[in-house]
């Protein structure tokens, strides 16, 4: 059946400046790393993309390596894109990312210019795209001089592929480097993408700081440590989880007895806020200013409806938030 668009899909979702740019962004994004791959159901996904934009979600995070198999994350949402949202590109910001392994040899991951440039086109190819609106450096490239990775962003913006370039998984000092020189270059470091949650806080060491200074946004990865900050593993592990599939990144071994304790009384606290845990882990992140947008994931519609009902409330009072740091 033939797509239209909930006509009333911009009036709960609220929109973020970008840090210092004239972008903006929804509150609440929606990553394709897991889901929306050759090994999953073209109905679910199709599903999830299309209730996101009906709430507004106008931003779609992809990478080269997103499946299972890699690149098939790309190739399904440029199926959907033809089909179903062709109409609707000009609403959308979509994403794509290179620097992690991709294809054999030497040019087939990190951050050479080489690499970069031939992975977005392929990217694109996959995506049925002529642009993505943001690309990102996935990883930082012990190796690559940063100089050559950044004039590669710069380059592909001069040539229309890109509008804008991100960096992620930069710790705060290479970070401030990269954004000096592509701010040097002419073409501004639009956001940074650090995996950021209740449970994993390193981007308030320094990180957060550089960004605001920089005037470029965040937009936190894994907001919900990959299902961990939910209700679903309180009662053990579902066979429907994450942490129970083989192709998945959260471990079993990774839900441990302390970190349910943890989980236990977080979701406490969120009960006494009329929140869902996943609401309050998604508010707890979005309740900084500095942070744009949080990057969310989904398996199955439900889940992204609960996600997004974390905007009725953003904000926490003082011995929330004191019980909050205490519990992590
Ligand atoms: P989350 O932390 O939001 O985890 C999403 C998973 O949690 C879902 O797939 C689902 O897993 C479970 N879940 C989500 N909502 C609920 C809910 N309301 N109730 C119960 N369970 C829920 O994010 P991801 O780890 O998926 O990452 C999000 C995006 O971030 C990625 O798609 C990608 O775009 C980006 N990313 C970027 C990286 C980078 O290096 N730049 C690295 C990793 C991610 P299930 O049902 O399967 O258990």
């Amino acid at each position: 059946m033939t797509y239209l668009a909930n006509p009333g899909r911009y009036d709960q979702m609220t929109y973020r400046r970008c840090g210092k740019s004239g972008l903006k962004l929804p509150a609440i994004s929606l990553g394709l790393w897991h889901n929306f791959g050759g090994v999953d159901i073209y109905e679910n996904y199709r599903a999830i993309i299309t209730t996101a934009f009906d709430h507004g979600i106008t931003h779609f995070d992809l990478a080269n390596n997103y499946g299972p198999p890699p690149g098939s994350a790309e190739e399904n949402f440029g199926l959907l894109m033809k089909r179903d949202f062709a109409s609707y590109r000009d609403e959308l910001i979509i994403s794509s990312k290179a620097g992690y392994l991709m294809w054999p040899g030497p040019y087939g991951e990190w951050g050479s210019k080489k690499y970069l440039v031939a992975s977005l086109d392929q990217s694109l190819k996959r995506m049925g795209l002529d642009y993505v609106d943001i690309f990102y450096h996935h990883r930082p490239d012990p190796d690559t001089p940063l100089e050559e990775t950044m004039a590669a962003l710069d380059l592909i913006v001069r040539q229309g592929k890109a509008l804008y370039v991100g960096l992620s998984n930069y710790q705060a000092e290479e970070a401030d480097r990269a954004i000096k020189i592509l701010n040097d270059l002419g073409t501004p470091c639009l956001i940074h993408q650090p995996k950021y949650s209740m449970f994993e806080r390193w981007a308030e060491g320094g990180l957060l700081d550089v960004l605001e200074r920089e005037g470029v946004g965040c937009i936190p990865f894994s907001p919900l440590a990959q299902g961990l900050l939910t209700n679903k593993y309180l009662h053990g592990i579902p066979a429907d989880s994450r942490a129970a599939k083989p192709e998945g990144f959260l471990q079993e071994n990774q839900v441990t007895p302390e970190v349910i304790e943890k989980i236990k009384q977080l979701n406490t606290i969120a009960l006494e806020r009329g929140q869902t845990l996943a609401q309050m882990a998604l508010a707890w992140l979005l309740k900084d200013p500095r942070v744009t947008s949080v990057l969310i994931g989904a398996s199955k519609v439900p889940q992204l409806l609960d996600s997004l009902a974390c905007l009725e409330n953003l904000s926490f009072s003082d011995d929330e938030l004191e019980r909050i740091i205490t519990i992590l």
